[in-house]
């Protein structure tokens, strides 16, 4: 299971959606599936809209995250779309239904997809306000059985003790327990979803999606960034 914060799918400035960078993440994704490896993917919105952002300016706040639901439709279309111009098979399956778009999310086709090498977008989330799609990412991740959460994360090489912006000592750990991350607080995702990989059993790998490879060394468990796990 890869997730992508909408972000990765961004230009310089963090918004919108840059066909090159789309392009270049698509081309790692097939290297990985052409191993034979089964990529599931959850992409989230973030870089189009954020439900948080839409309350703390006065929204409803399941309004926003609808919103903010259907960005990661946009954005799961756009990479469908990178990866099938590479010439792999791909299914964008969604958890609140369009069907002229996209497949409903069924589990057990997604695995079907997925046994047939083709790879299976994770759109619109849970399909539920106040989650997020990290907790979107650790859900699918149990129902398909994916051995490995990779959490891809831009201008980062992994989980510090410190925001490594903010403090030049911060130091990167290379390996962790889940408890360490909810007992610690560290900023790697919402404990929503950091307890759903815990009571799953879900292996956590986060690494910096900026330097080219880095999808395909996570996929195959080169040394790399934060490994989050039981012990
Ligand atoms: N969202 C939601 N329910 C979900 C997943 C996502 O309401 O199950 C909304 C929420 O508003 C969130 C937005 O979709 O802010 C985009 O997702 P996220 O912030 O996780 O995207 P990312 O930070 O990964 O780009």
């Amino acid at each position: 299971m890869l997730k992508l914060s909408g972000e990765a799918l961004a230009n310089d400035k963090g918004f919108g959606i840059d066909p090159e960078v789309v392009n270049r993440l698509c081309q790692e994704i097939k290297r990985v599936t052409s191993t034979g490896v089964e990529v599931a993917v959850v992409v989230g919105g973030g870089n189009i809209w954020r439900g948080l952002k839409g309350s703390a300016g006065g929204m409803d706040r399941a309004s926003a995250d609808y919103m903010g639901m259907l960005a990661t439709v946009i954005n799961s279309v756009a990479l469908q779309d990178g990866l099938e111009k590479h010439g792999v098979d791909t299914r964008v399956q969604t958890a609140i239904e369009m069907r002229q778009v996209a497949e409903p999310y069924i589990r057990r086709r997604a695995i079907r997809h997925l046994e047939k090498g083709r790879v299976v977008i994770f759109a619109a989330g849970t399909g539920n306000p106040y989650f997020t799609t990290d907790t979107t990412a650790a859900l699918r991740s149990a129902e398909i059985e994916a051995d490995v959460m990779l959490m891809a994360k831009k201008h980062t090489n992994g989980v510090y003790d410190a925001d490594p912006k903010l403090n030049p000592n911060a130091t990167m750990f290379t390996r962790l327990t889940y408890n360490d991350v909810l007992q610690k607080e560290l900023a790697v995702m919402d404990n929503t979803a950091i307890t759903l990989c815990m009571n799953n059993n879900i292996p956590i790998v986060v690494f910096n999606i900026d330097v080219p490879g880095n999808i395909e060394k996570a996929c195959f468990g080169e040394t790399l960034g934060t490994l989050i796990e039981r012990r």
